[in-house]
């Protein structure tokens, strides 16, 4: 969600009213339709330690994320550490994990013109194509979590699924164009309150999104322990919670790009 160099999204009164609207009318309205419970977990921005010491654990577990690359970021330095190059972009998608856009330049599309925020995209897009040697990117998260009702509505058409942050599990009918998803940061409070969303998850089955950054012993205000991923993946294998990558929960779940 964060970019390298710190920025804030707009805080006047009249953004946060915007943000409000925005996220309450559905670009995409889909239903999510799955009798099972399902959790994708997955990263903003791809520090390298969640490319490395993240997809690991998840690897341990058997199980697959989603990776949201900022294209313009990779290779640079950053306060949640180096990001990750090309390179490393194409061994977690050789691996099995799924790559999907987050912007190349990590614009706040909320901020940016239209014709701005679909250039912006459309570069990203196919630089994860010309790195991954695929022919479609399915996902896409905004970055700082912002947007617009037009710029929801034409990457809609673009992508099966778009990532917002506002906290919820996926259930009944959801904007497609803006998934709520659970951030865990350094903070014990997002921690423990993804952590008890597992359980409503397992109870009430839905599509539950969790995001972080880097994965470290000493992480940035936006990332997390290695432990804590781990407790994530014991307690959904207790409940009996499928964890898969964001394209292929949205195949379960039922969404079509319209
Ligand atoms: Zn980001």
């Amino acid at each position: 969600m964060l970019a390298p160099k710190p920025y804030q999204p707009n805080r006047s009164l009249f953004a946060k009213i915007e943000r409000r609207l925005t996220q309450y009318r559905k670009a995409a309205p889909a239903t999510v339709s799955t009798d099972r419970p399902i959790l994708s977990i997955t990263f903003d921005d791809c520090p390298t330690s969640a490319a490395e010491t993240g997809a690991r654990i998840l690897e341990e577990y058997g199980v697959r994320g989603g990776y949201y690359i900022a294209t313009g970021l990779m290779g640079r330095d950053s306060h949640m550490g180096l990001v990750t190059t090309p390179d490393q972009v194409a061994e977690l998608n050789a691996a099995g994990h799924e790559i999907c856009a987050h912007s190349h330049s990590h614009l706040d599309c909320a901020q940016a013109r239209h014709d701005e925020v679909m250039e912006d995209v459309e570069h990203n897009i196919e630089l994860l194509k010309d790195i991954c040697k695929t022919y479609s990117v399915d996902s896409f998260a905004f970055p700082y979590g912002e947007t617009r009702f037009d710029v929801k509505k034409h990457l809609a058409g673009d992508f099966l699924t778009l990532r917002g942050i506002l906290p919820g599990i996926n259930r009944g009918v959801v904007d497609r164009a803006q998934l709520r998803a659970f951030e865990i940061d350094h903070t014990q409070h997002s921690f423990d309150r993804a952590y008890a969303a597992l359980d409503c998850l397992h109870h009430t089955p839905g599509w539950m999104i969790i995001f972080t950054h880097d994965v470290s012993e000493t992480p940035s205000e936006h990332g997390m322990t290695p432990g804590q991923l781990r407790q994530i993946l014991d307690r959904a294998r207790e409940l009996d919670i499928d964890i898969c990558t964001p394209k292929v929960a949205a195949e379960r779940v039922g969404f079509k790009v319209k």
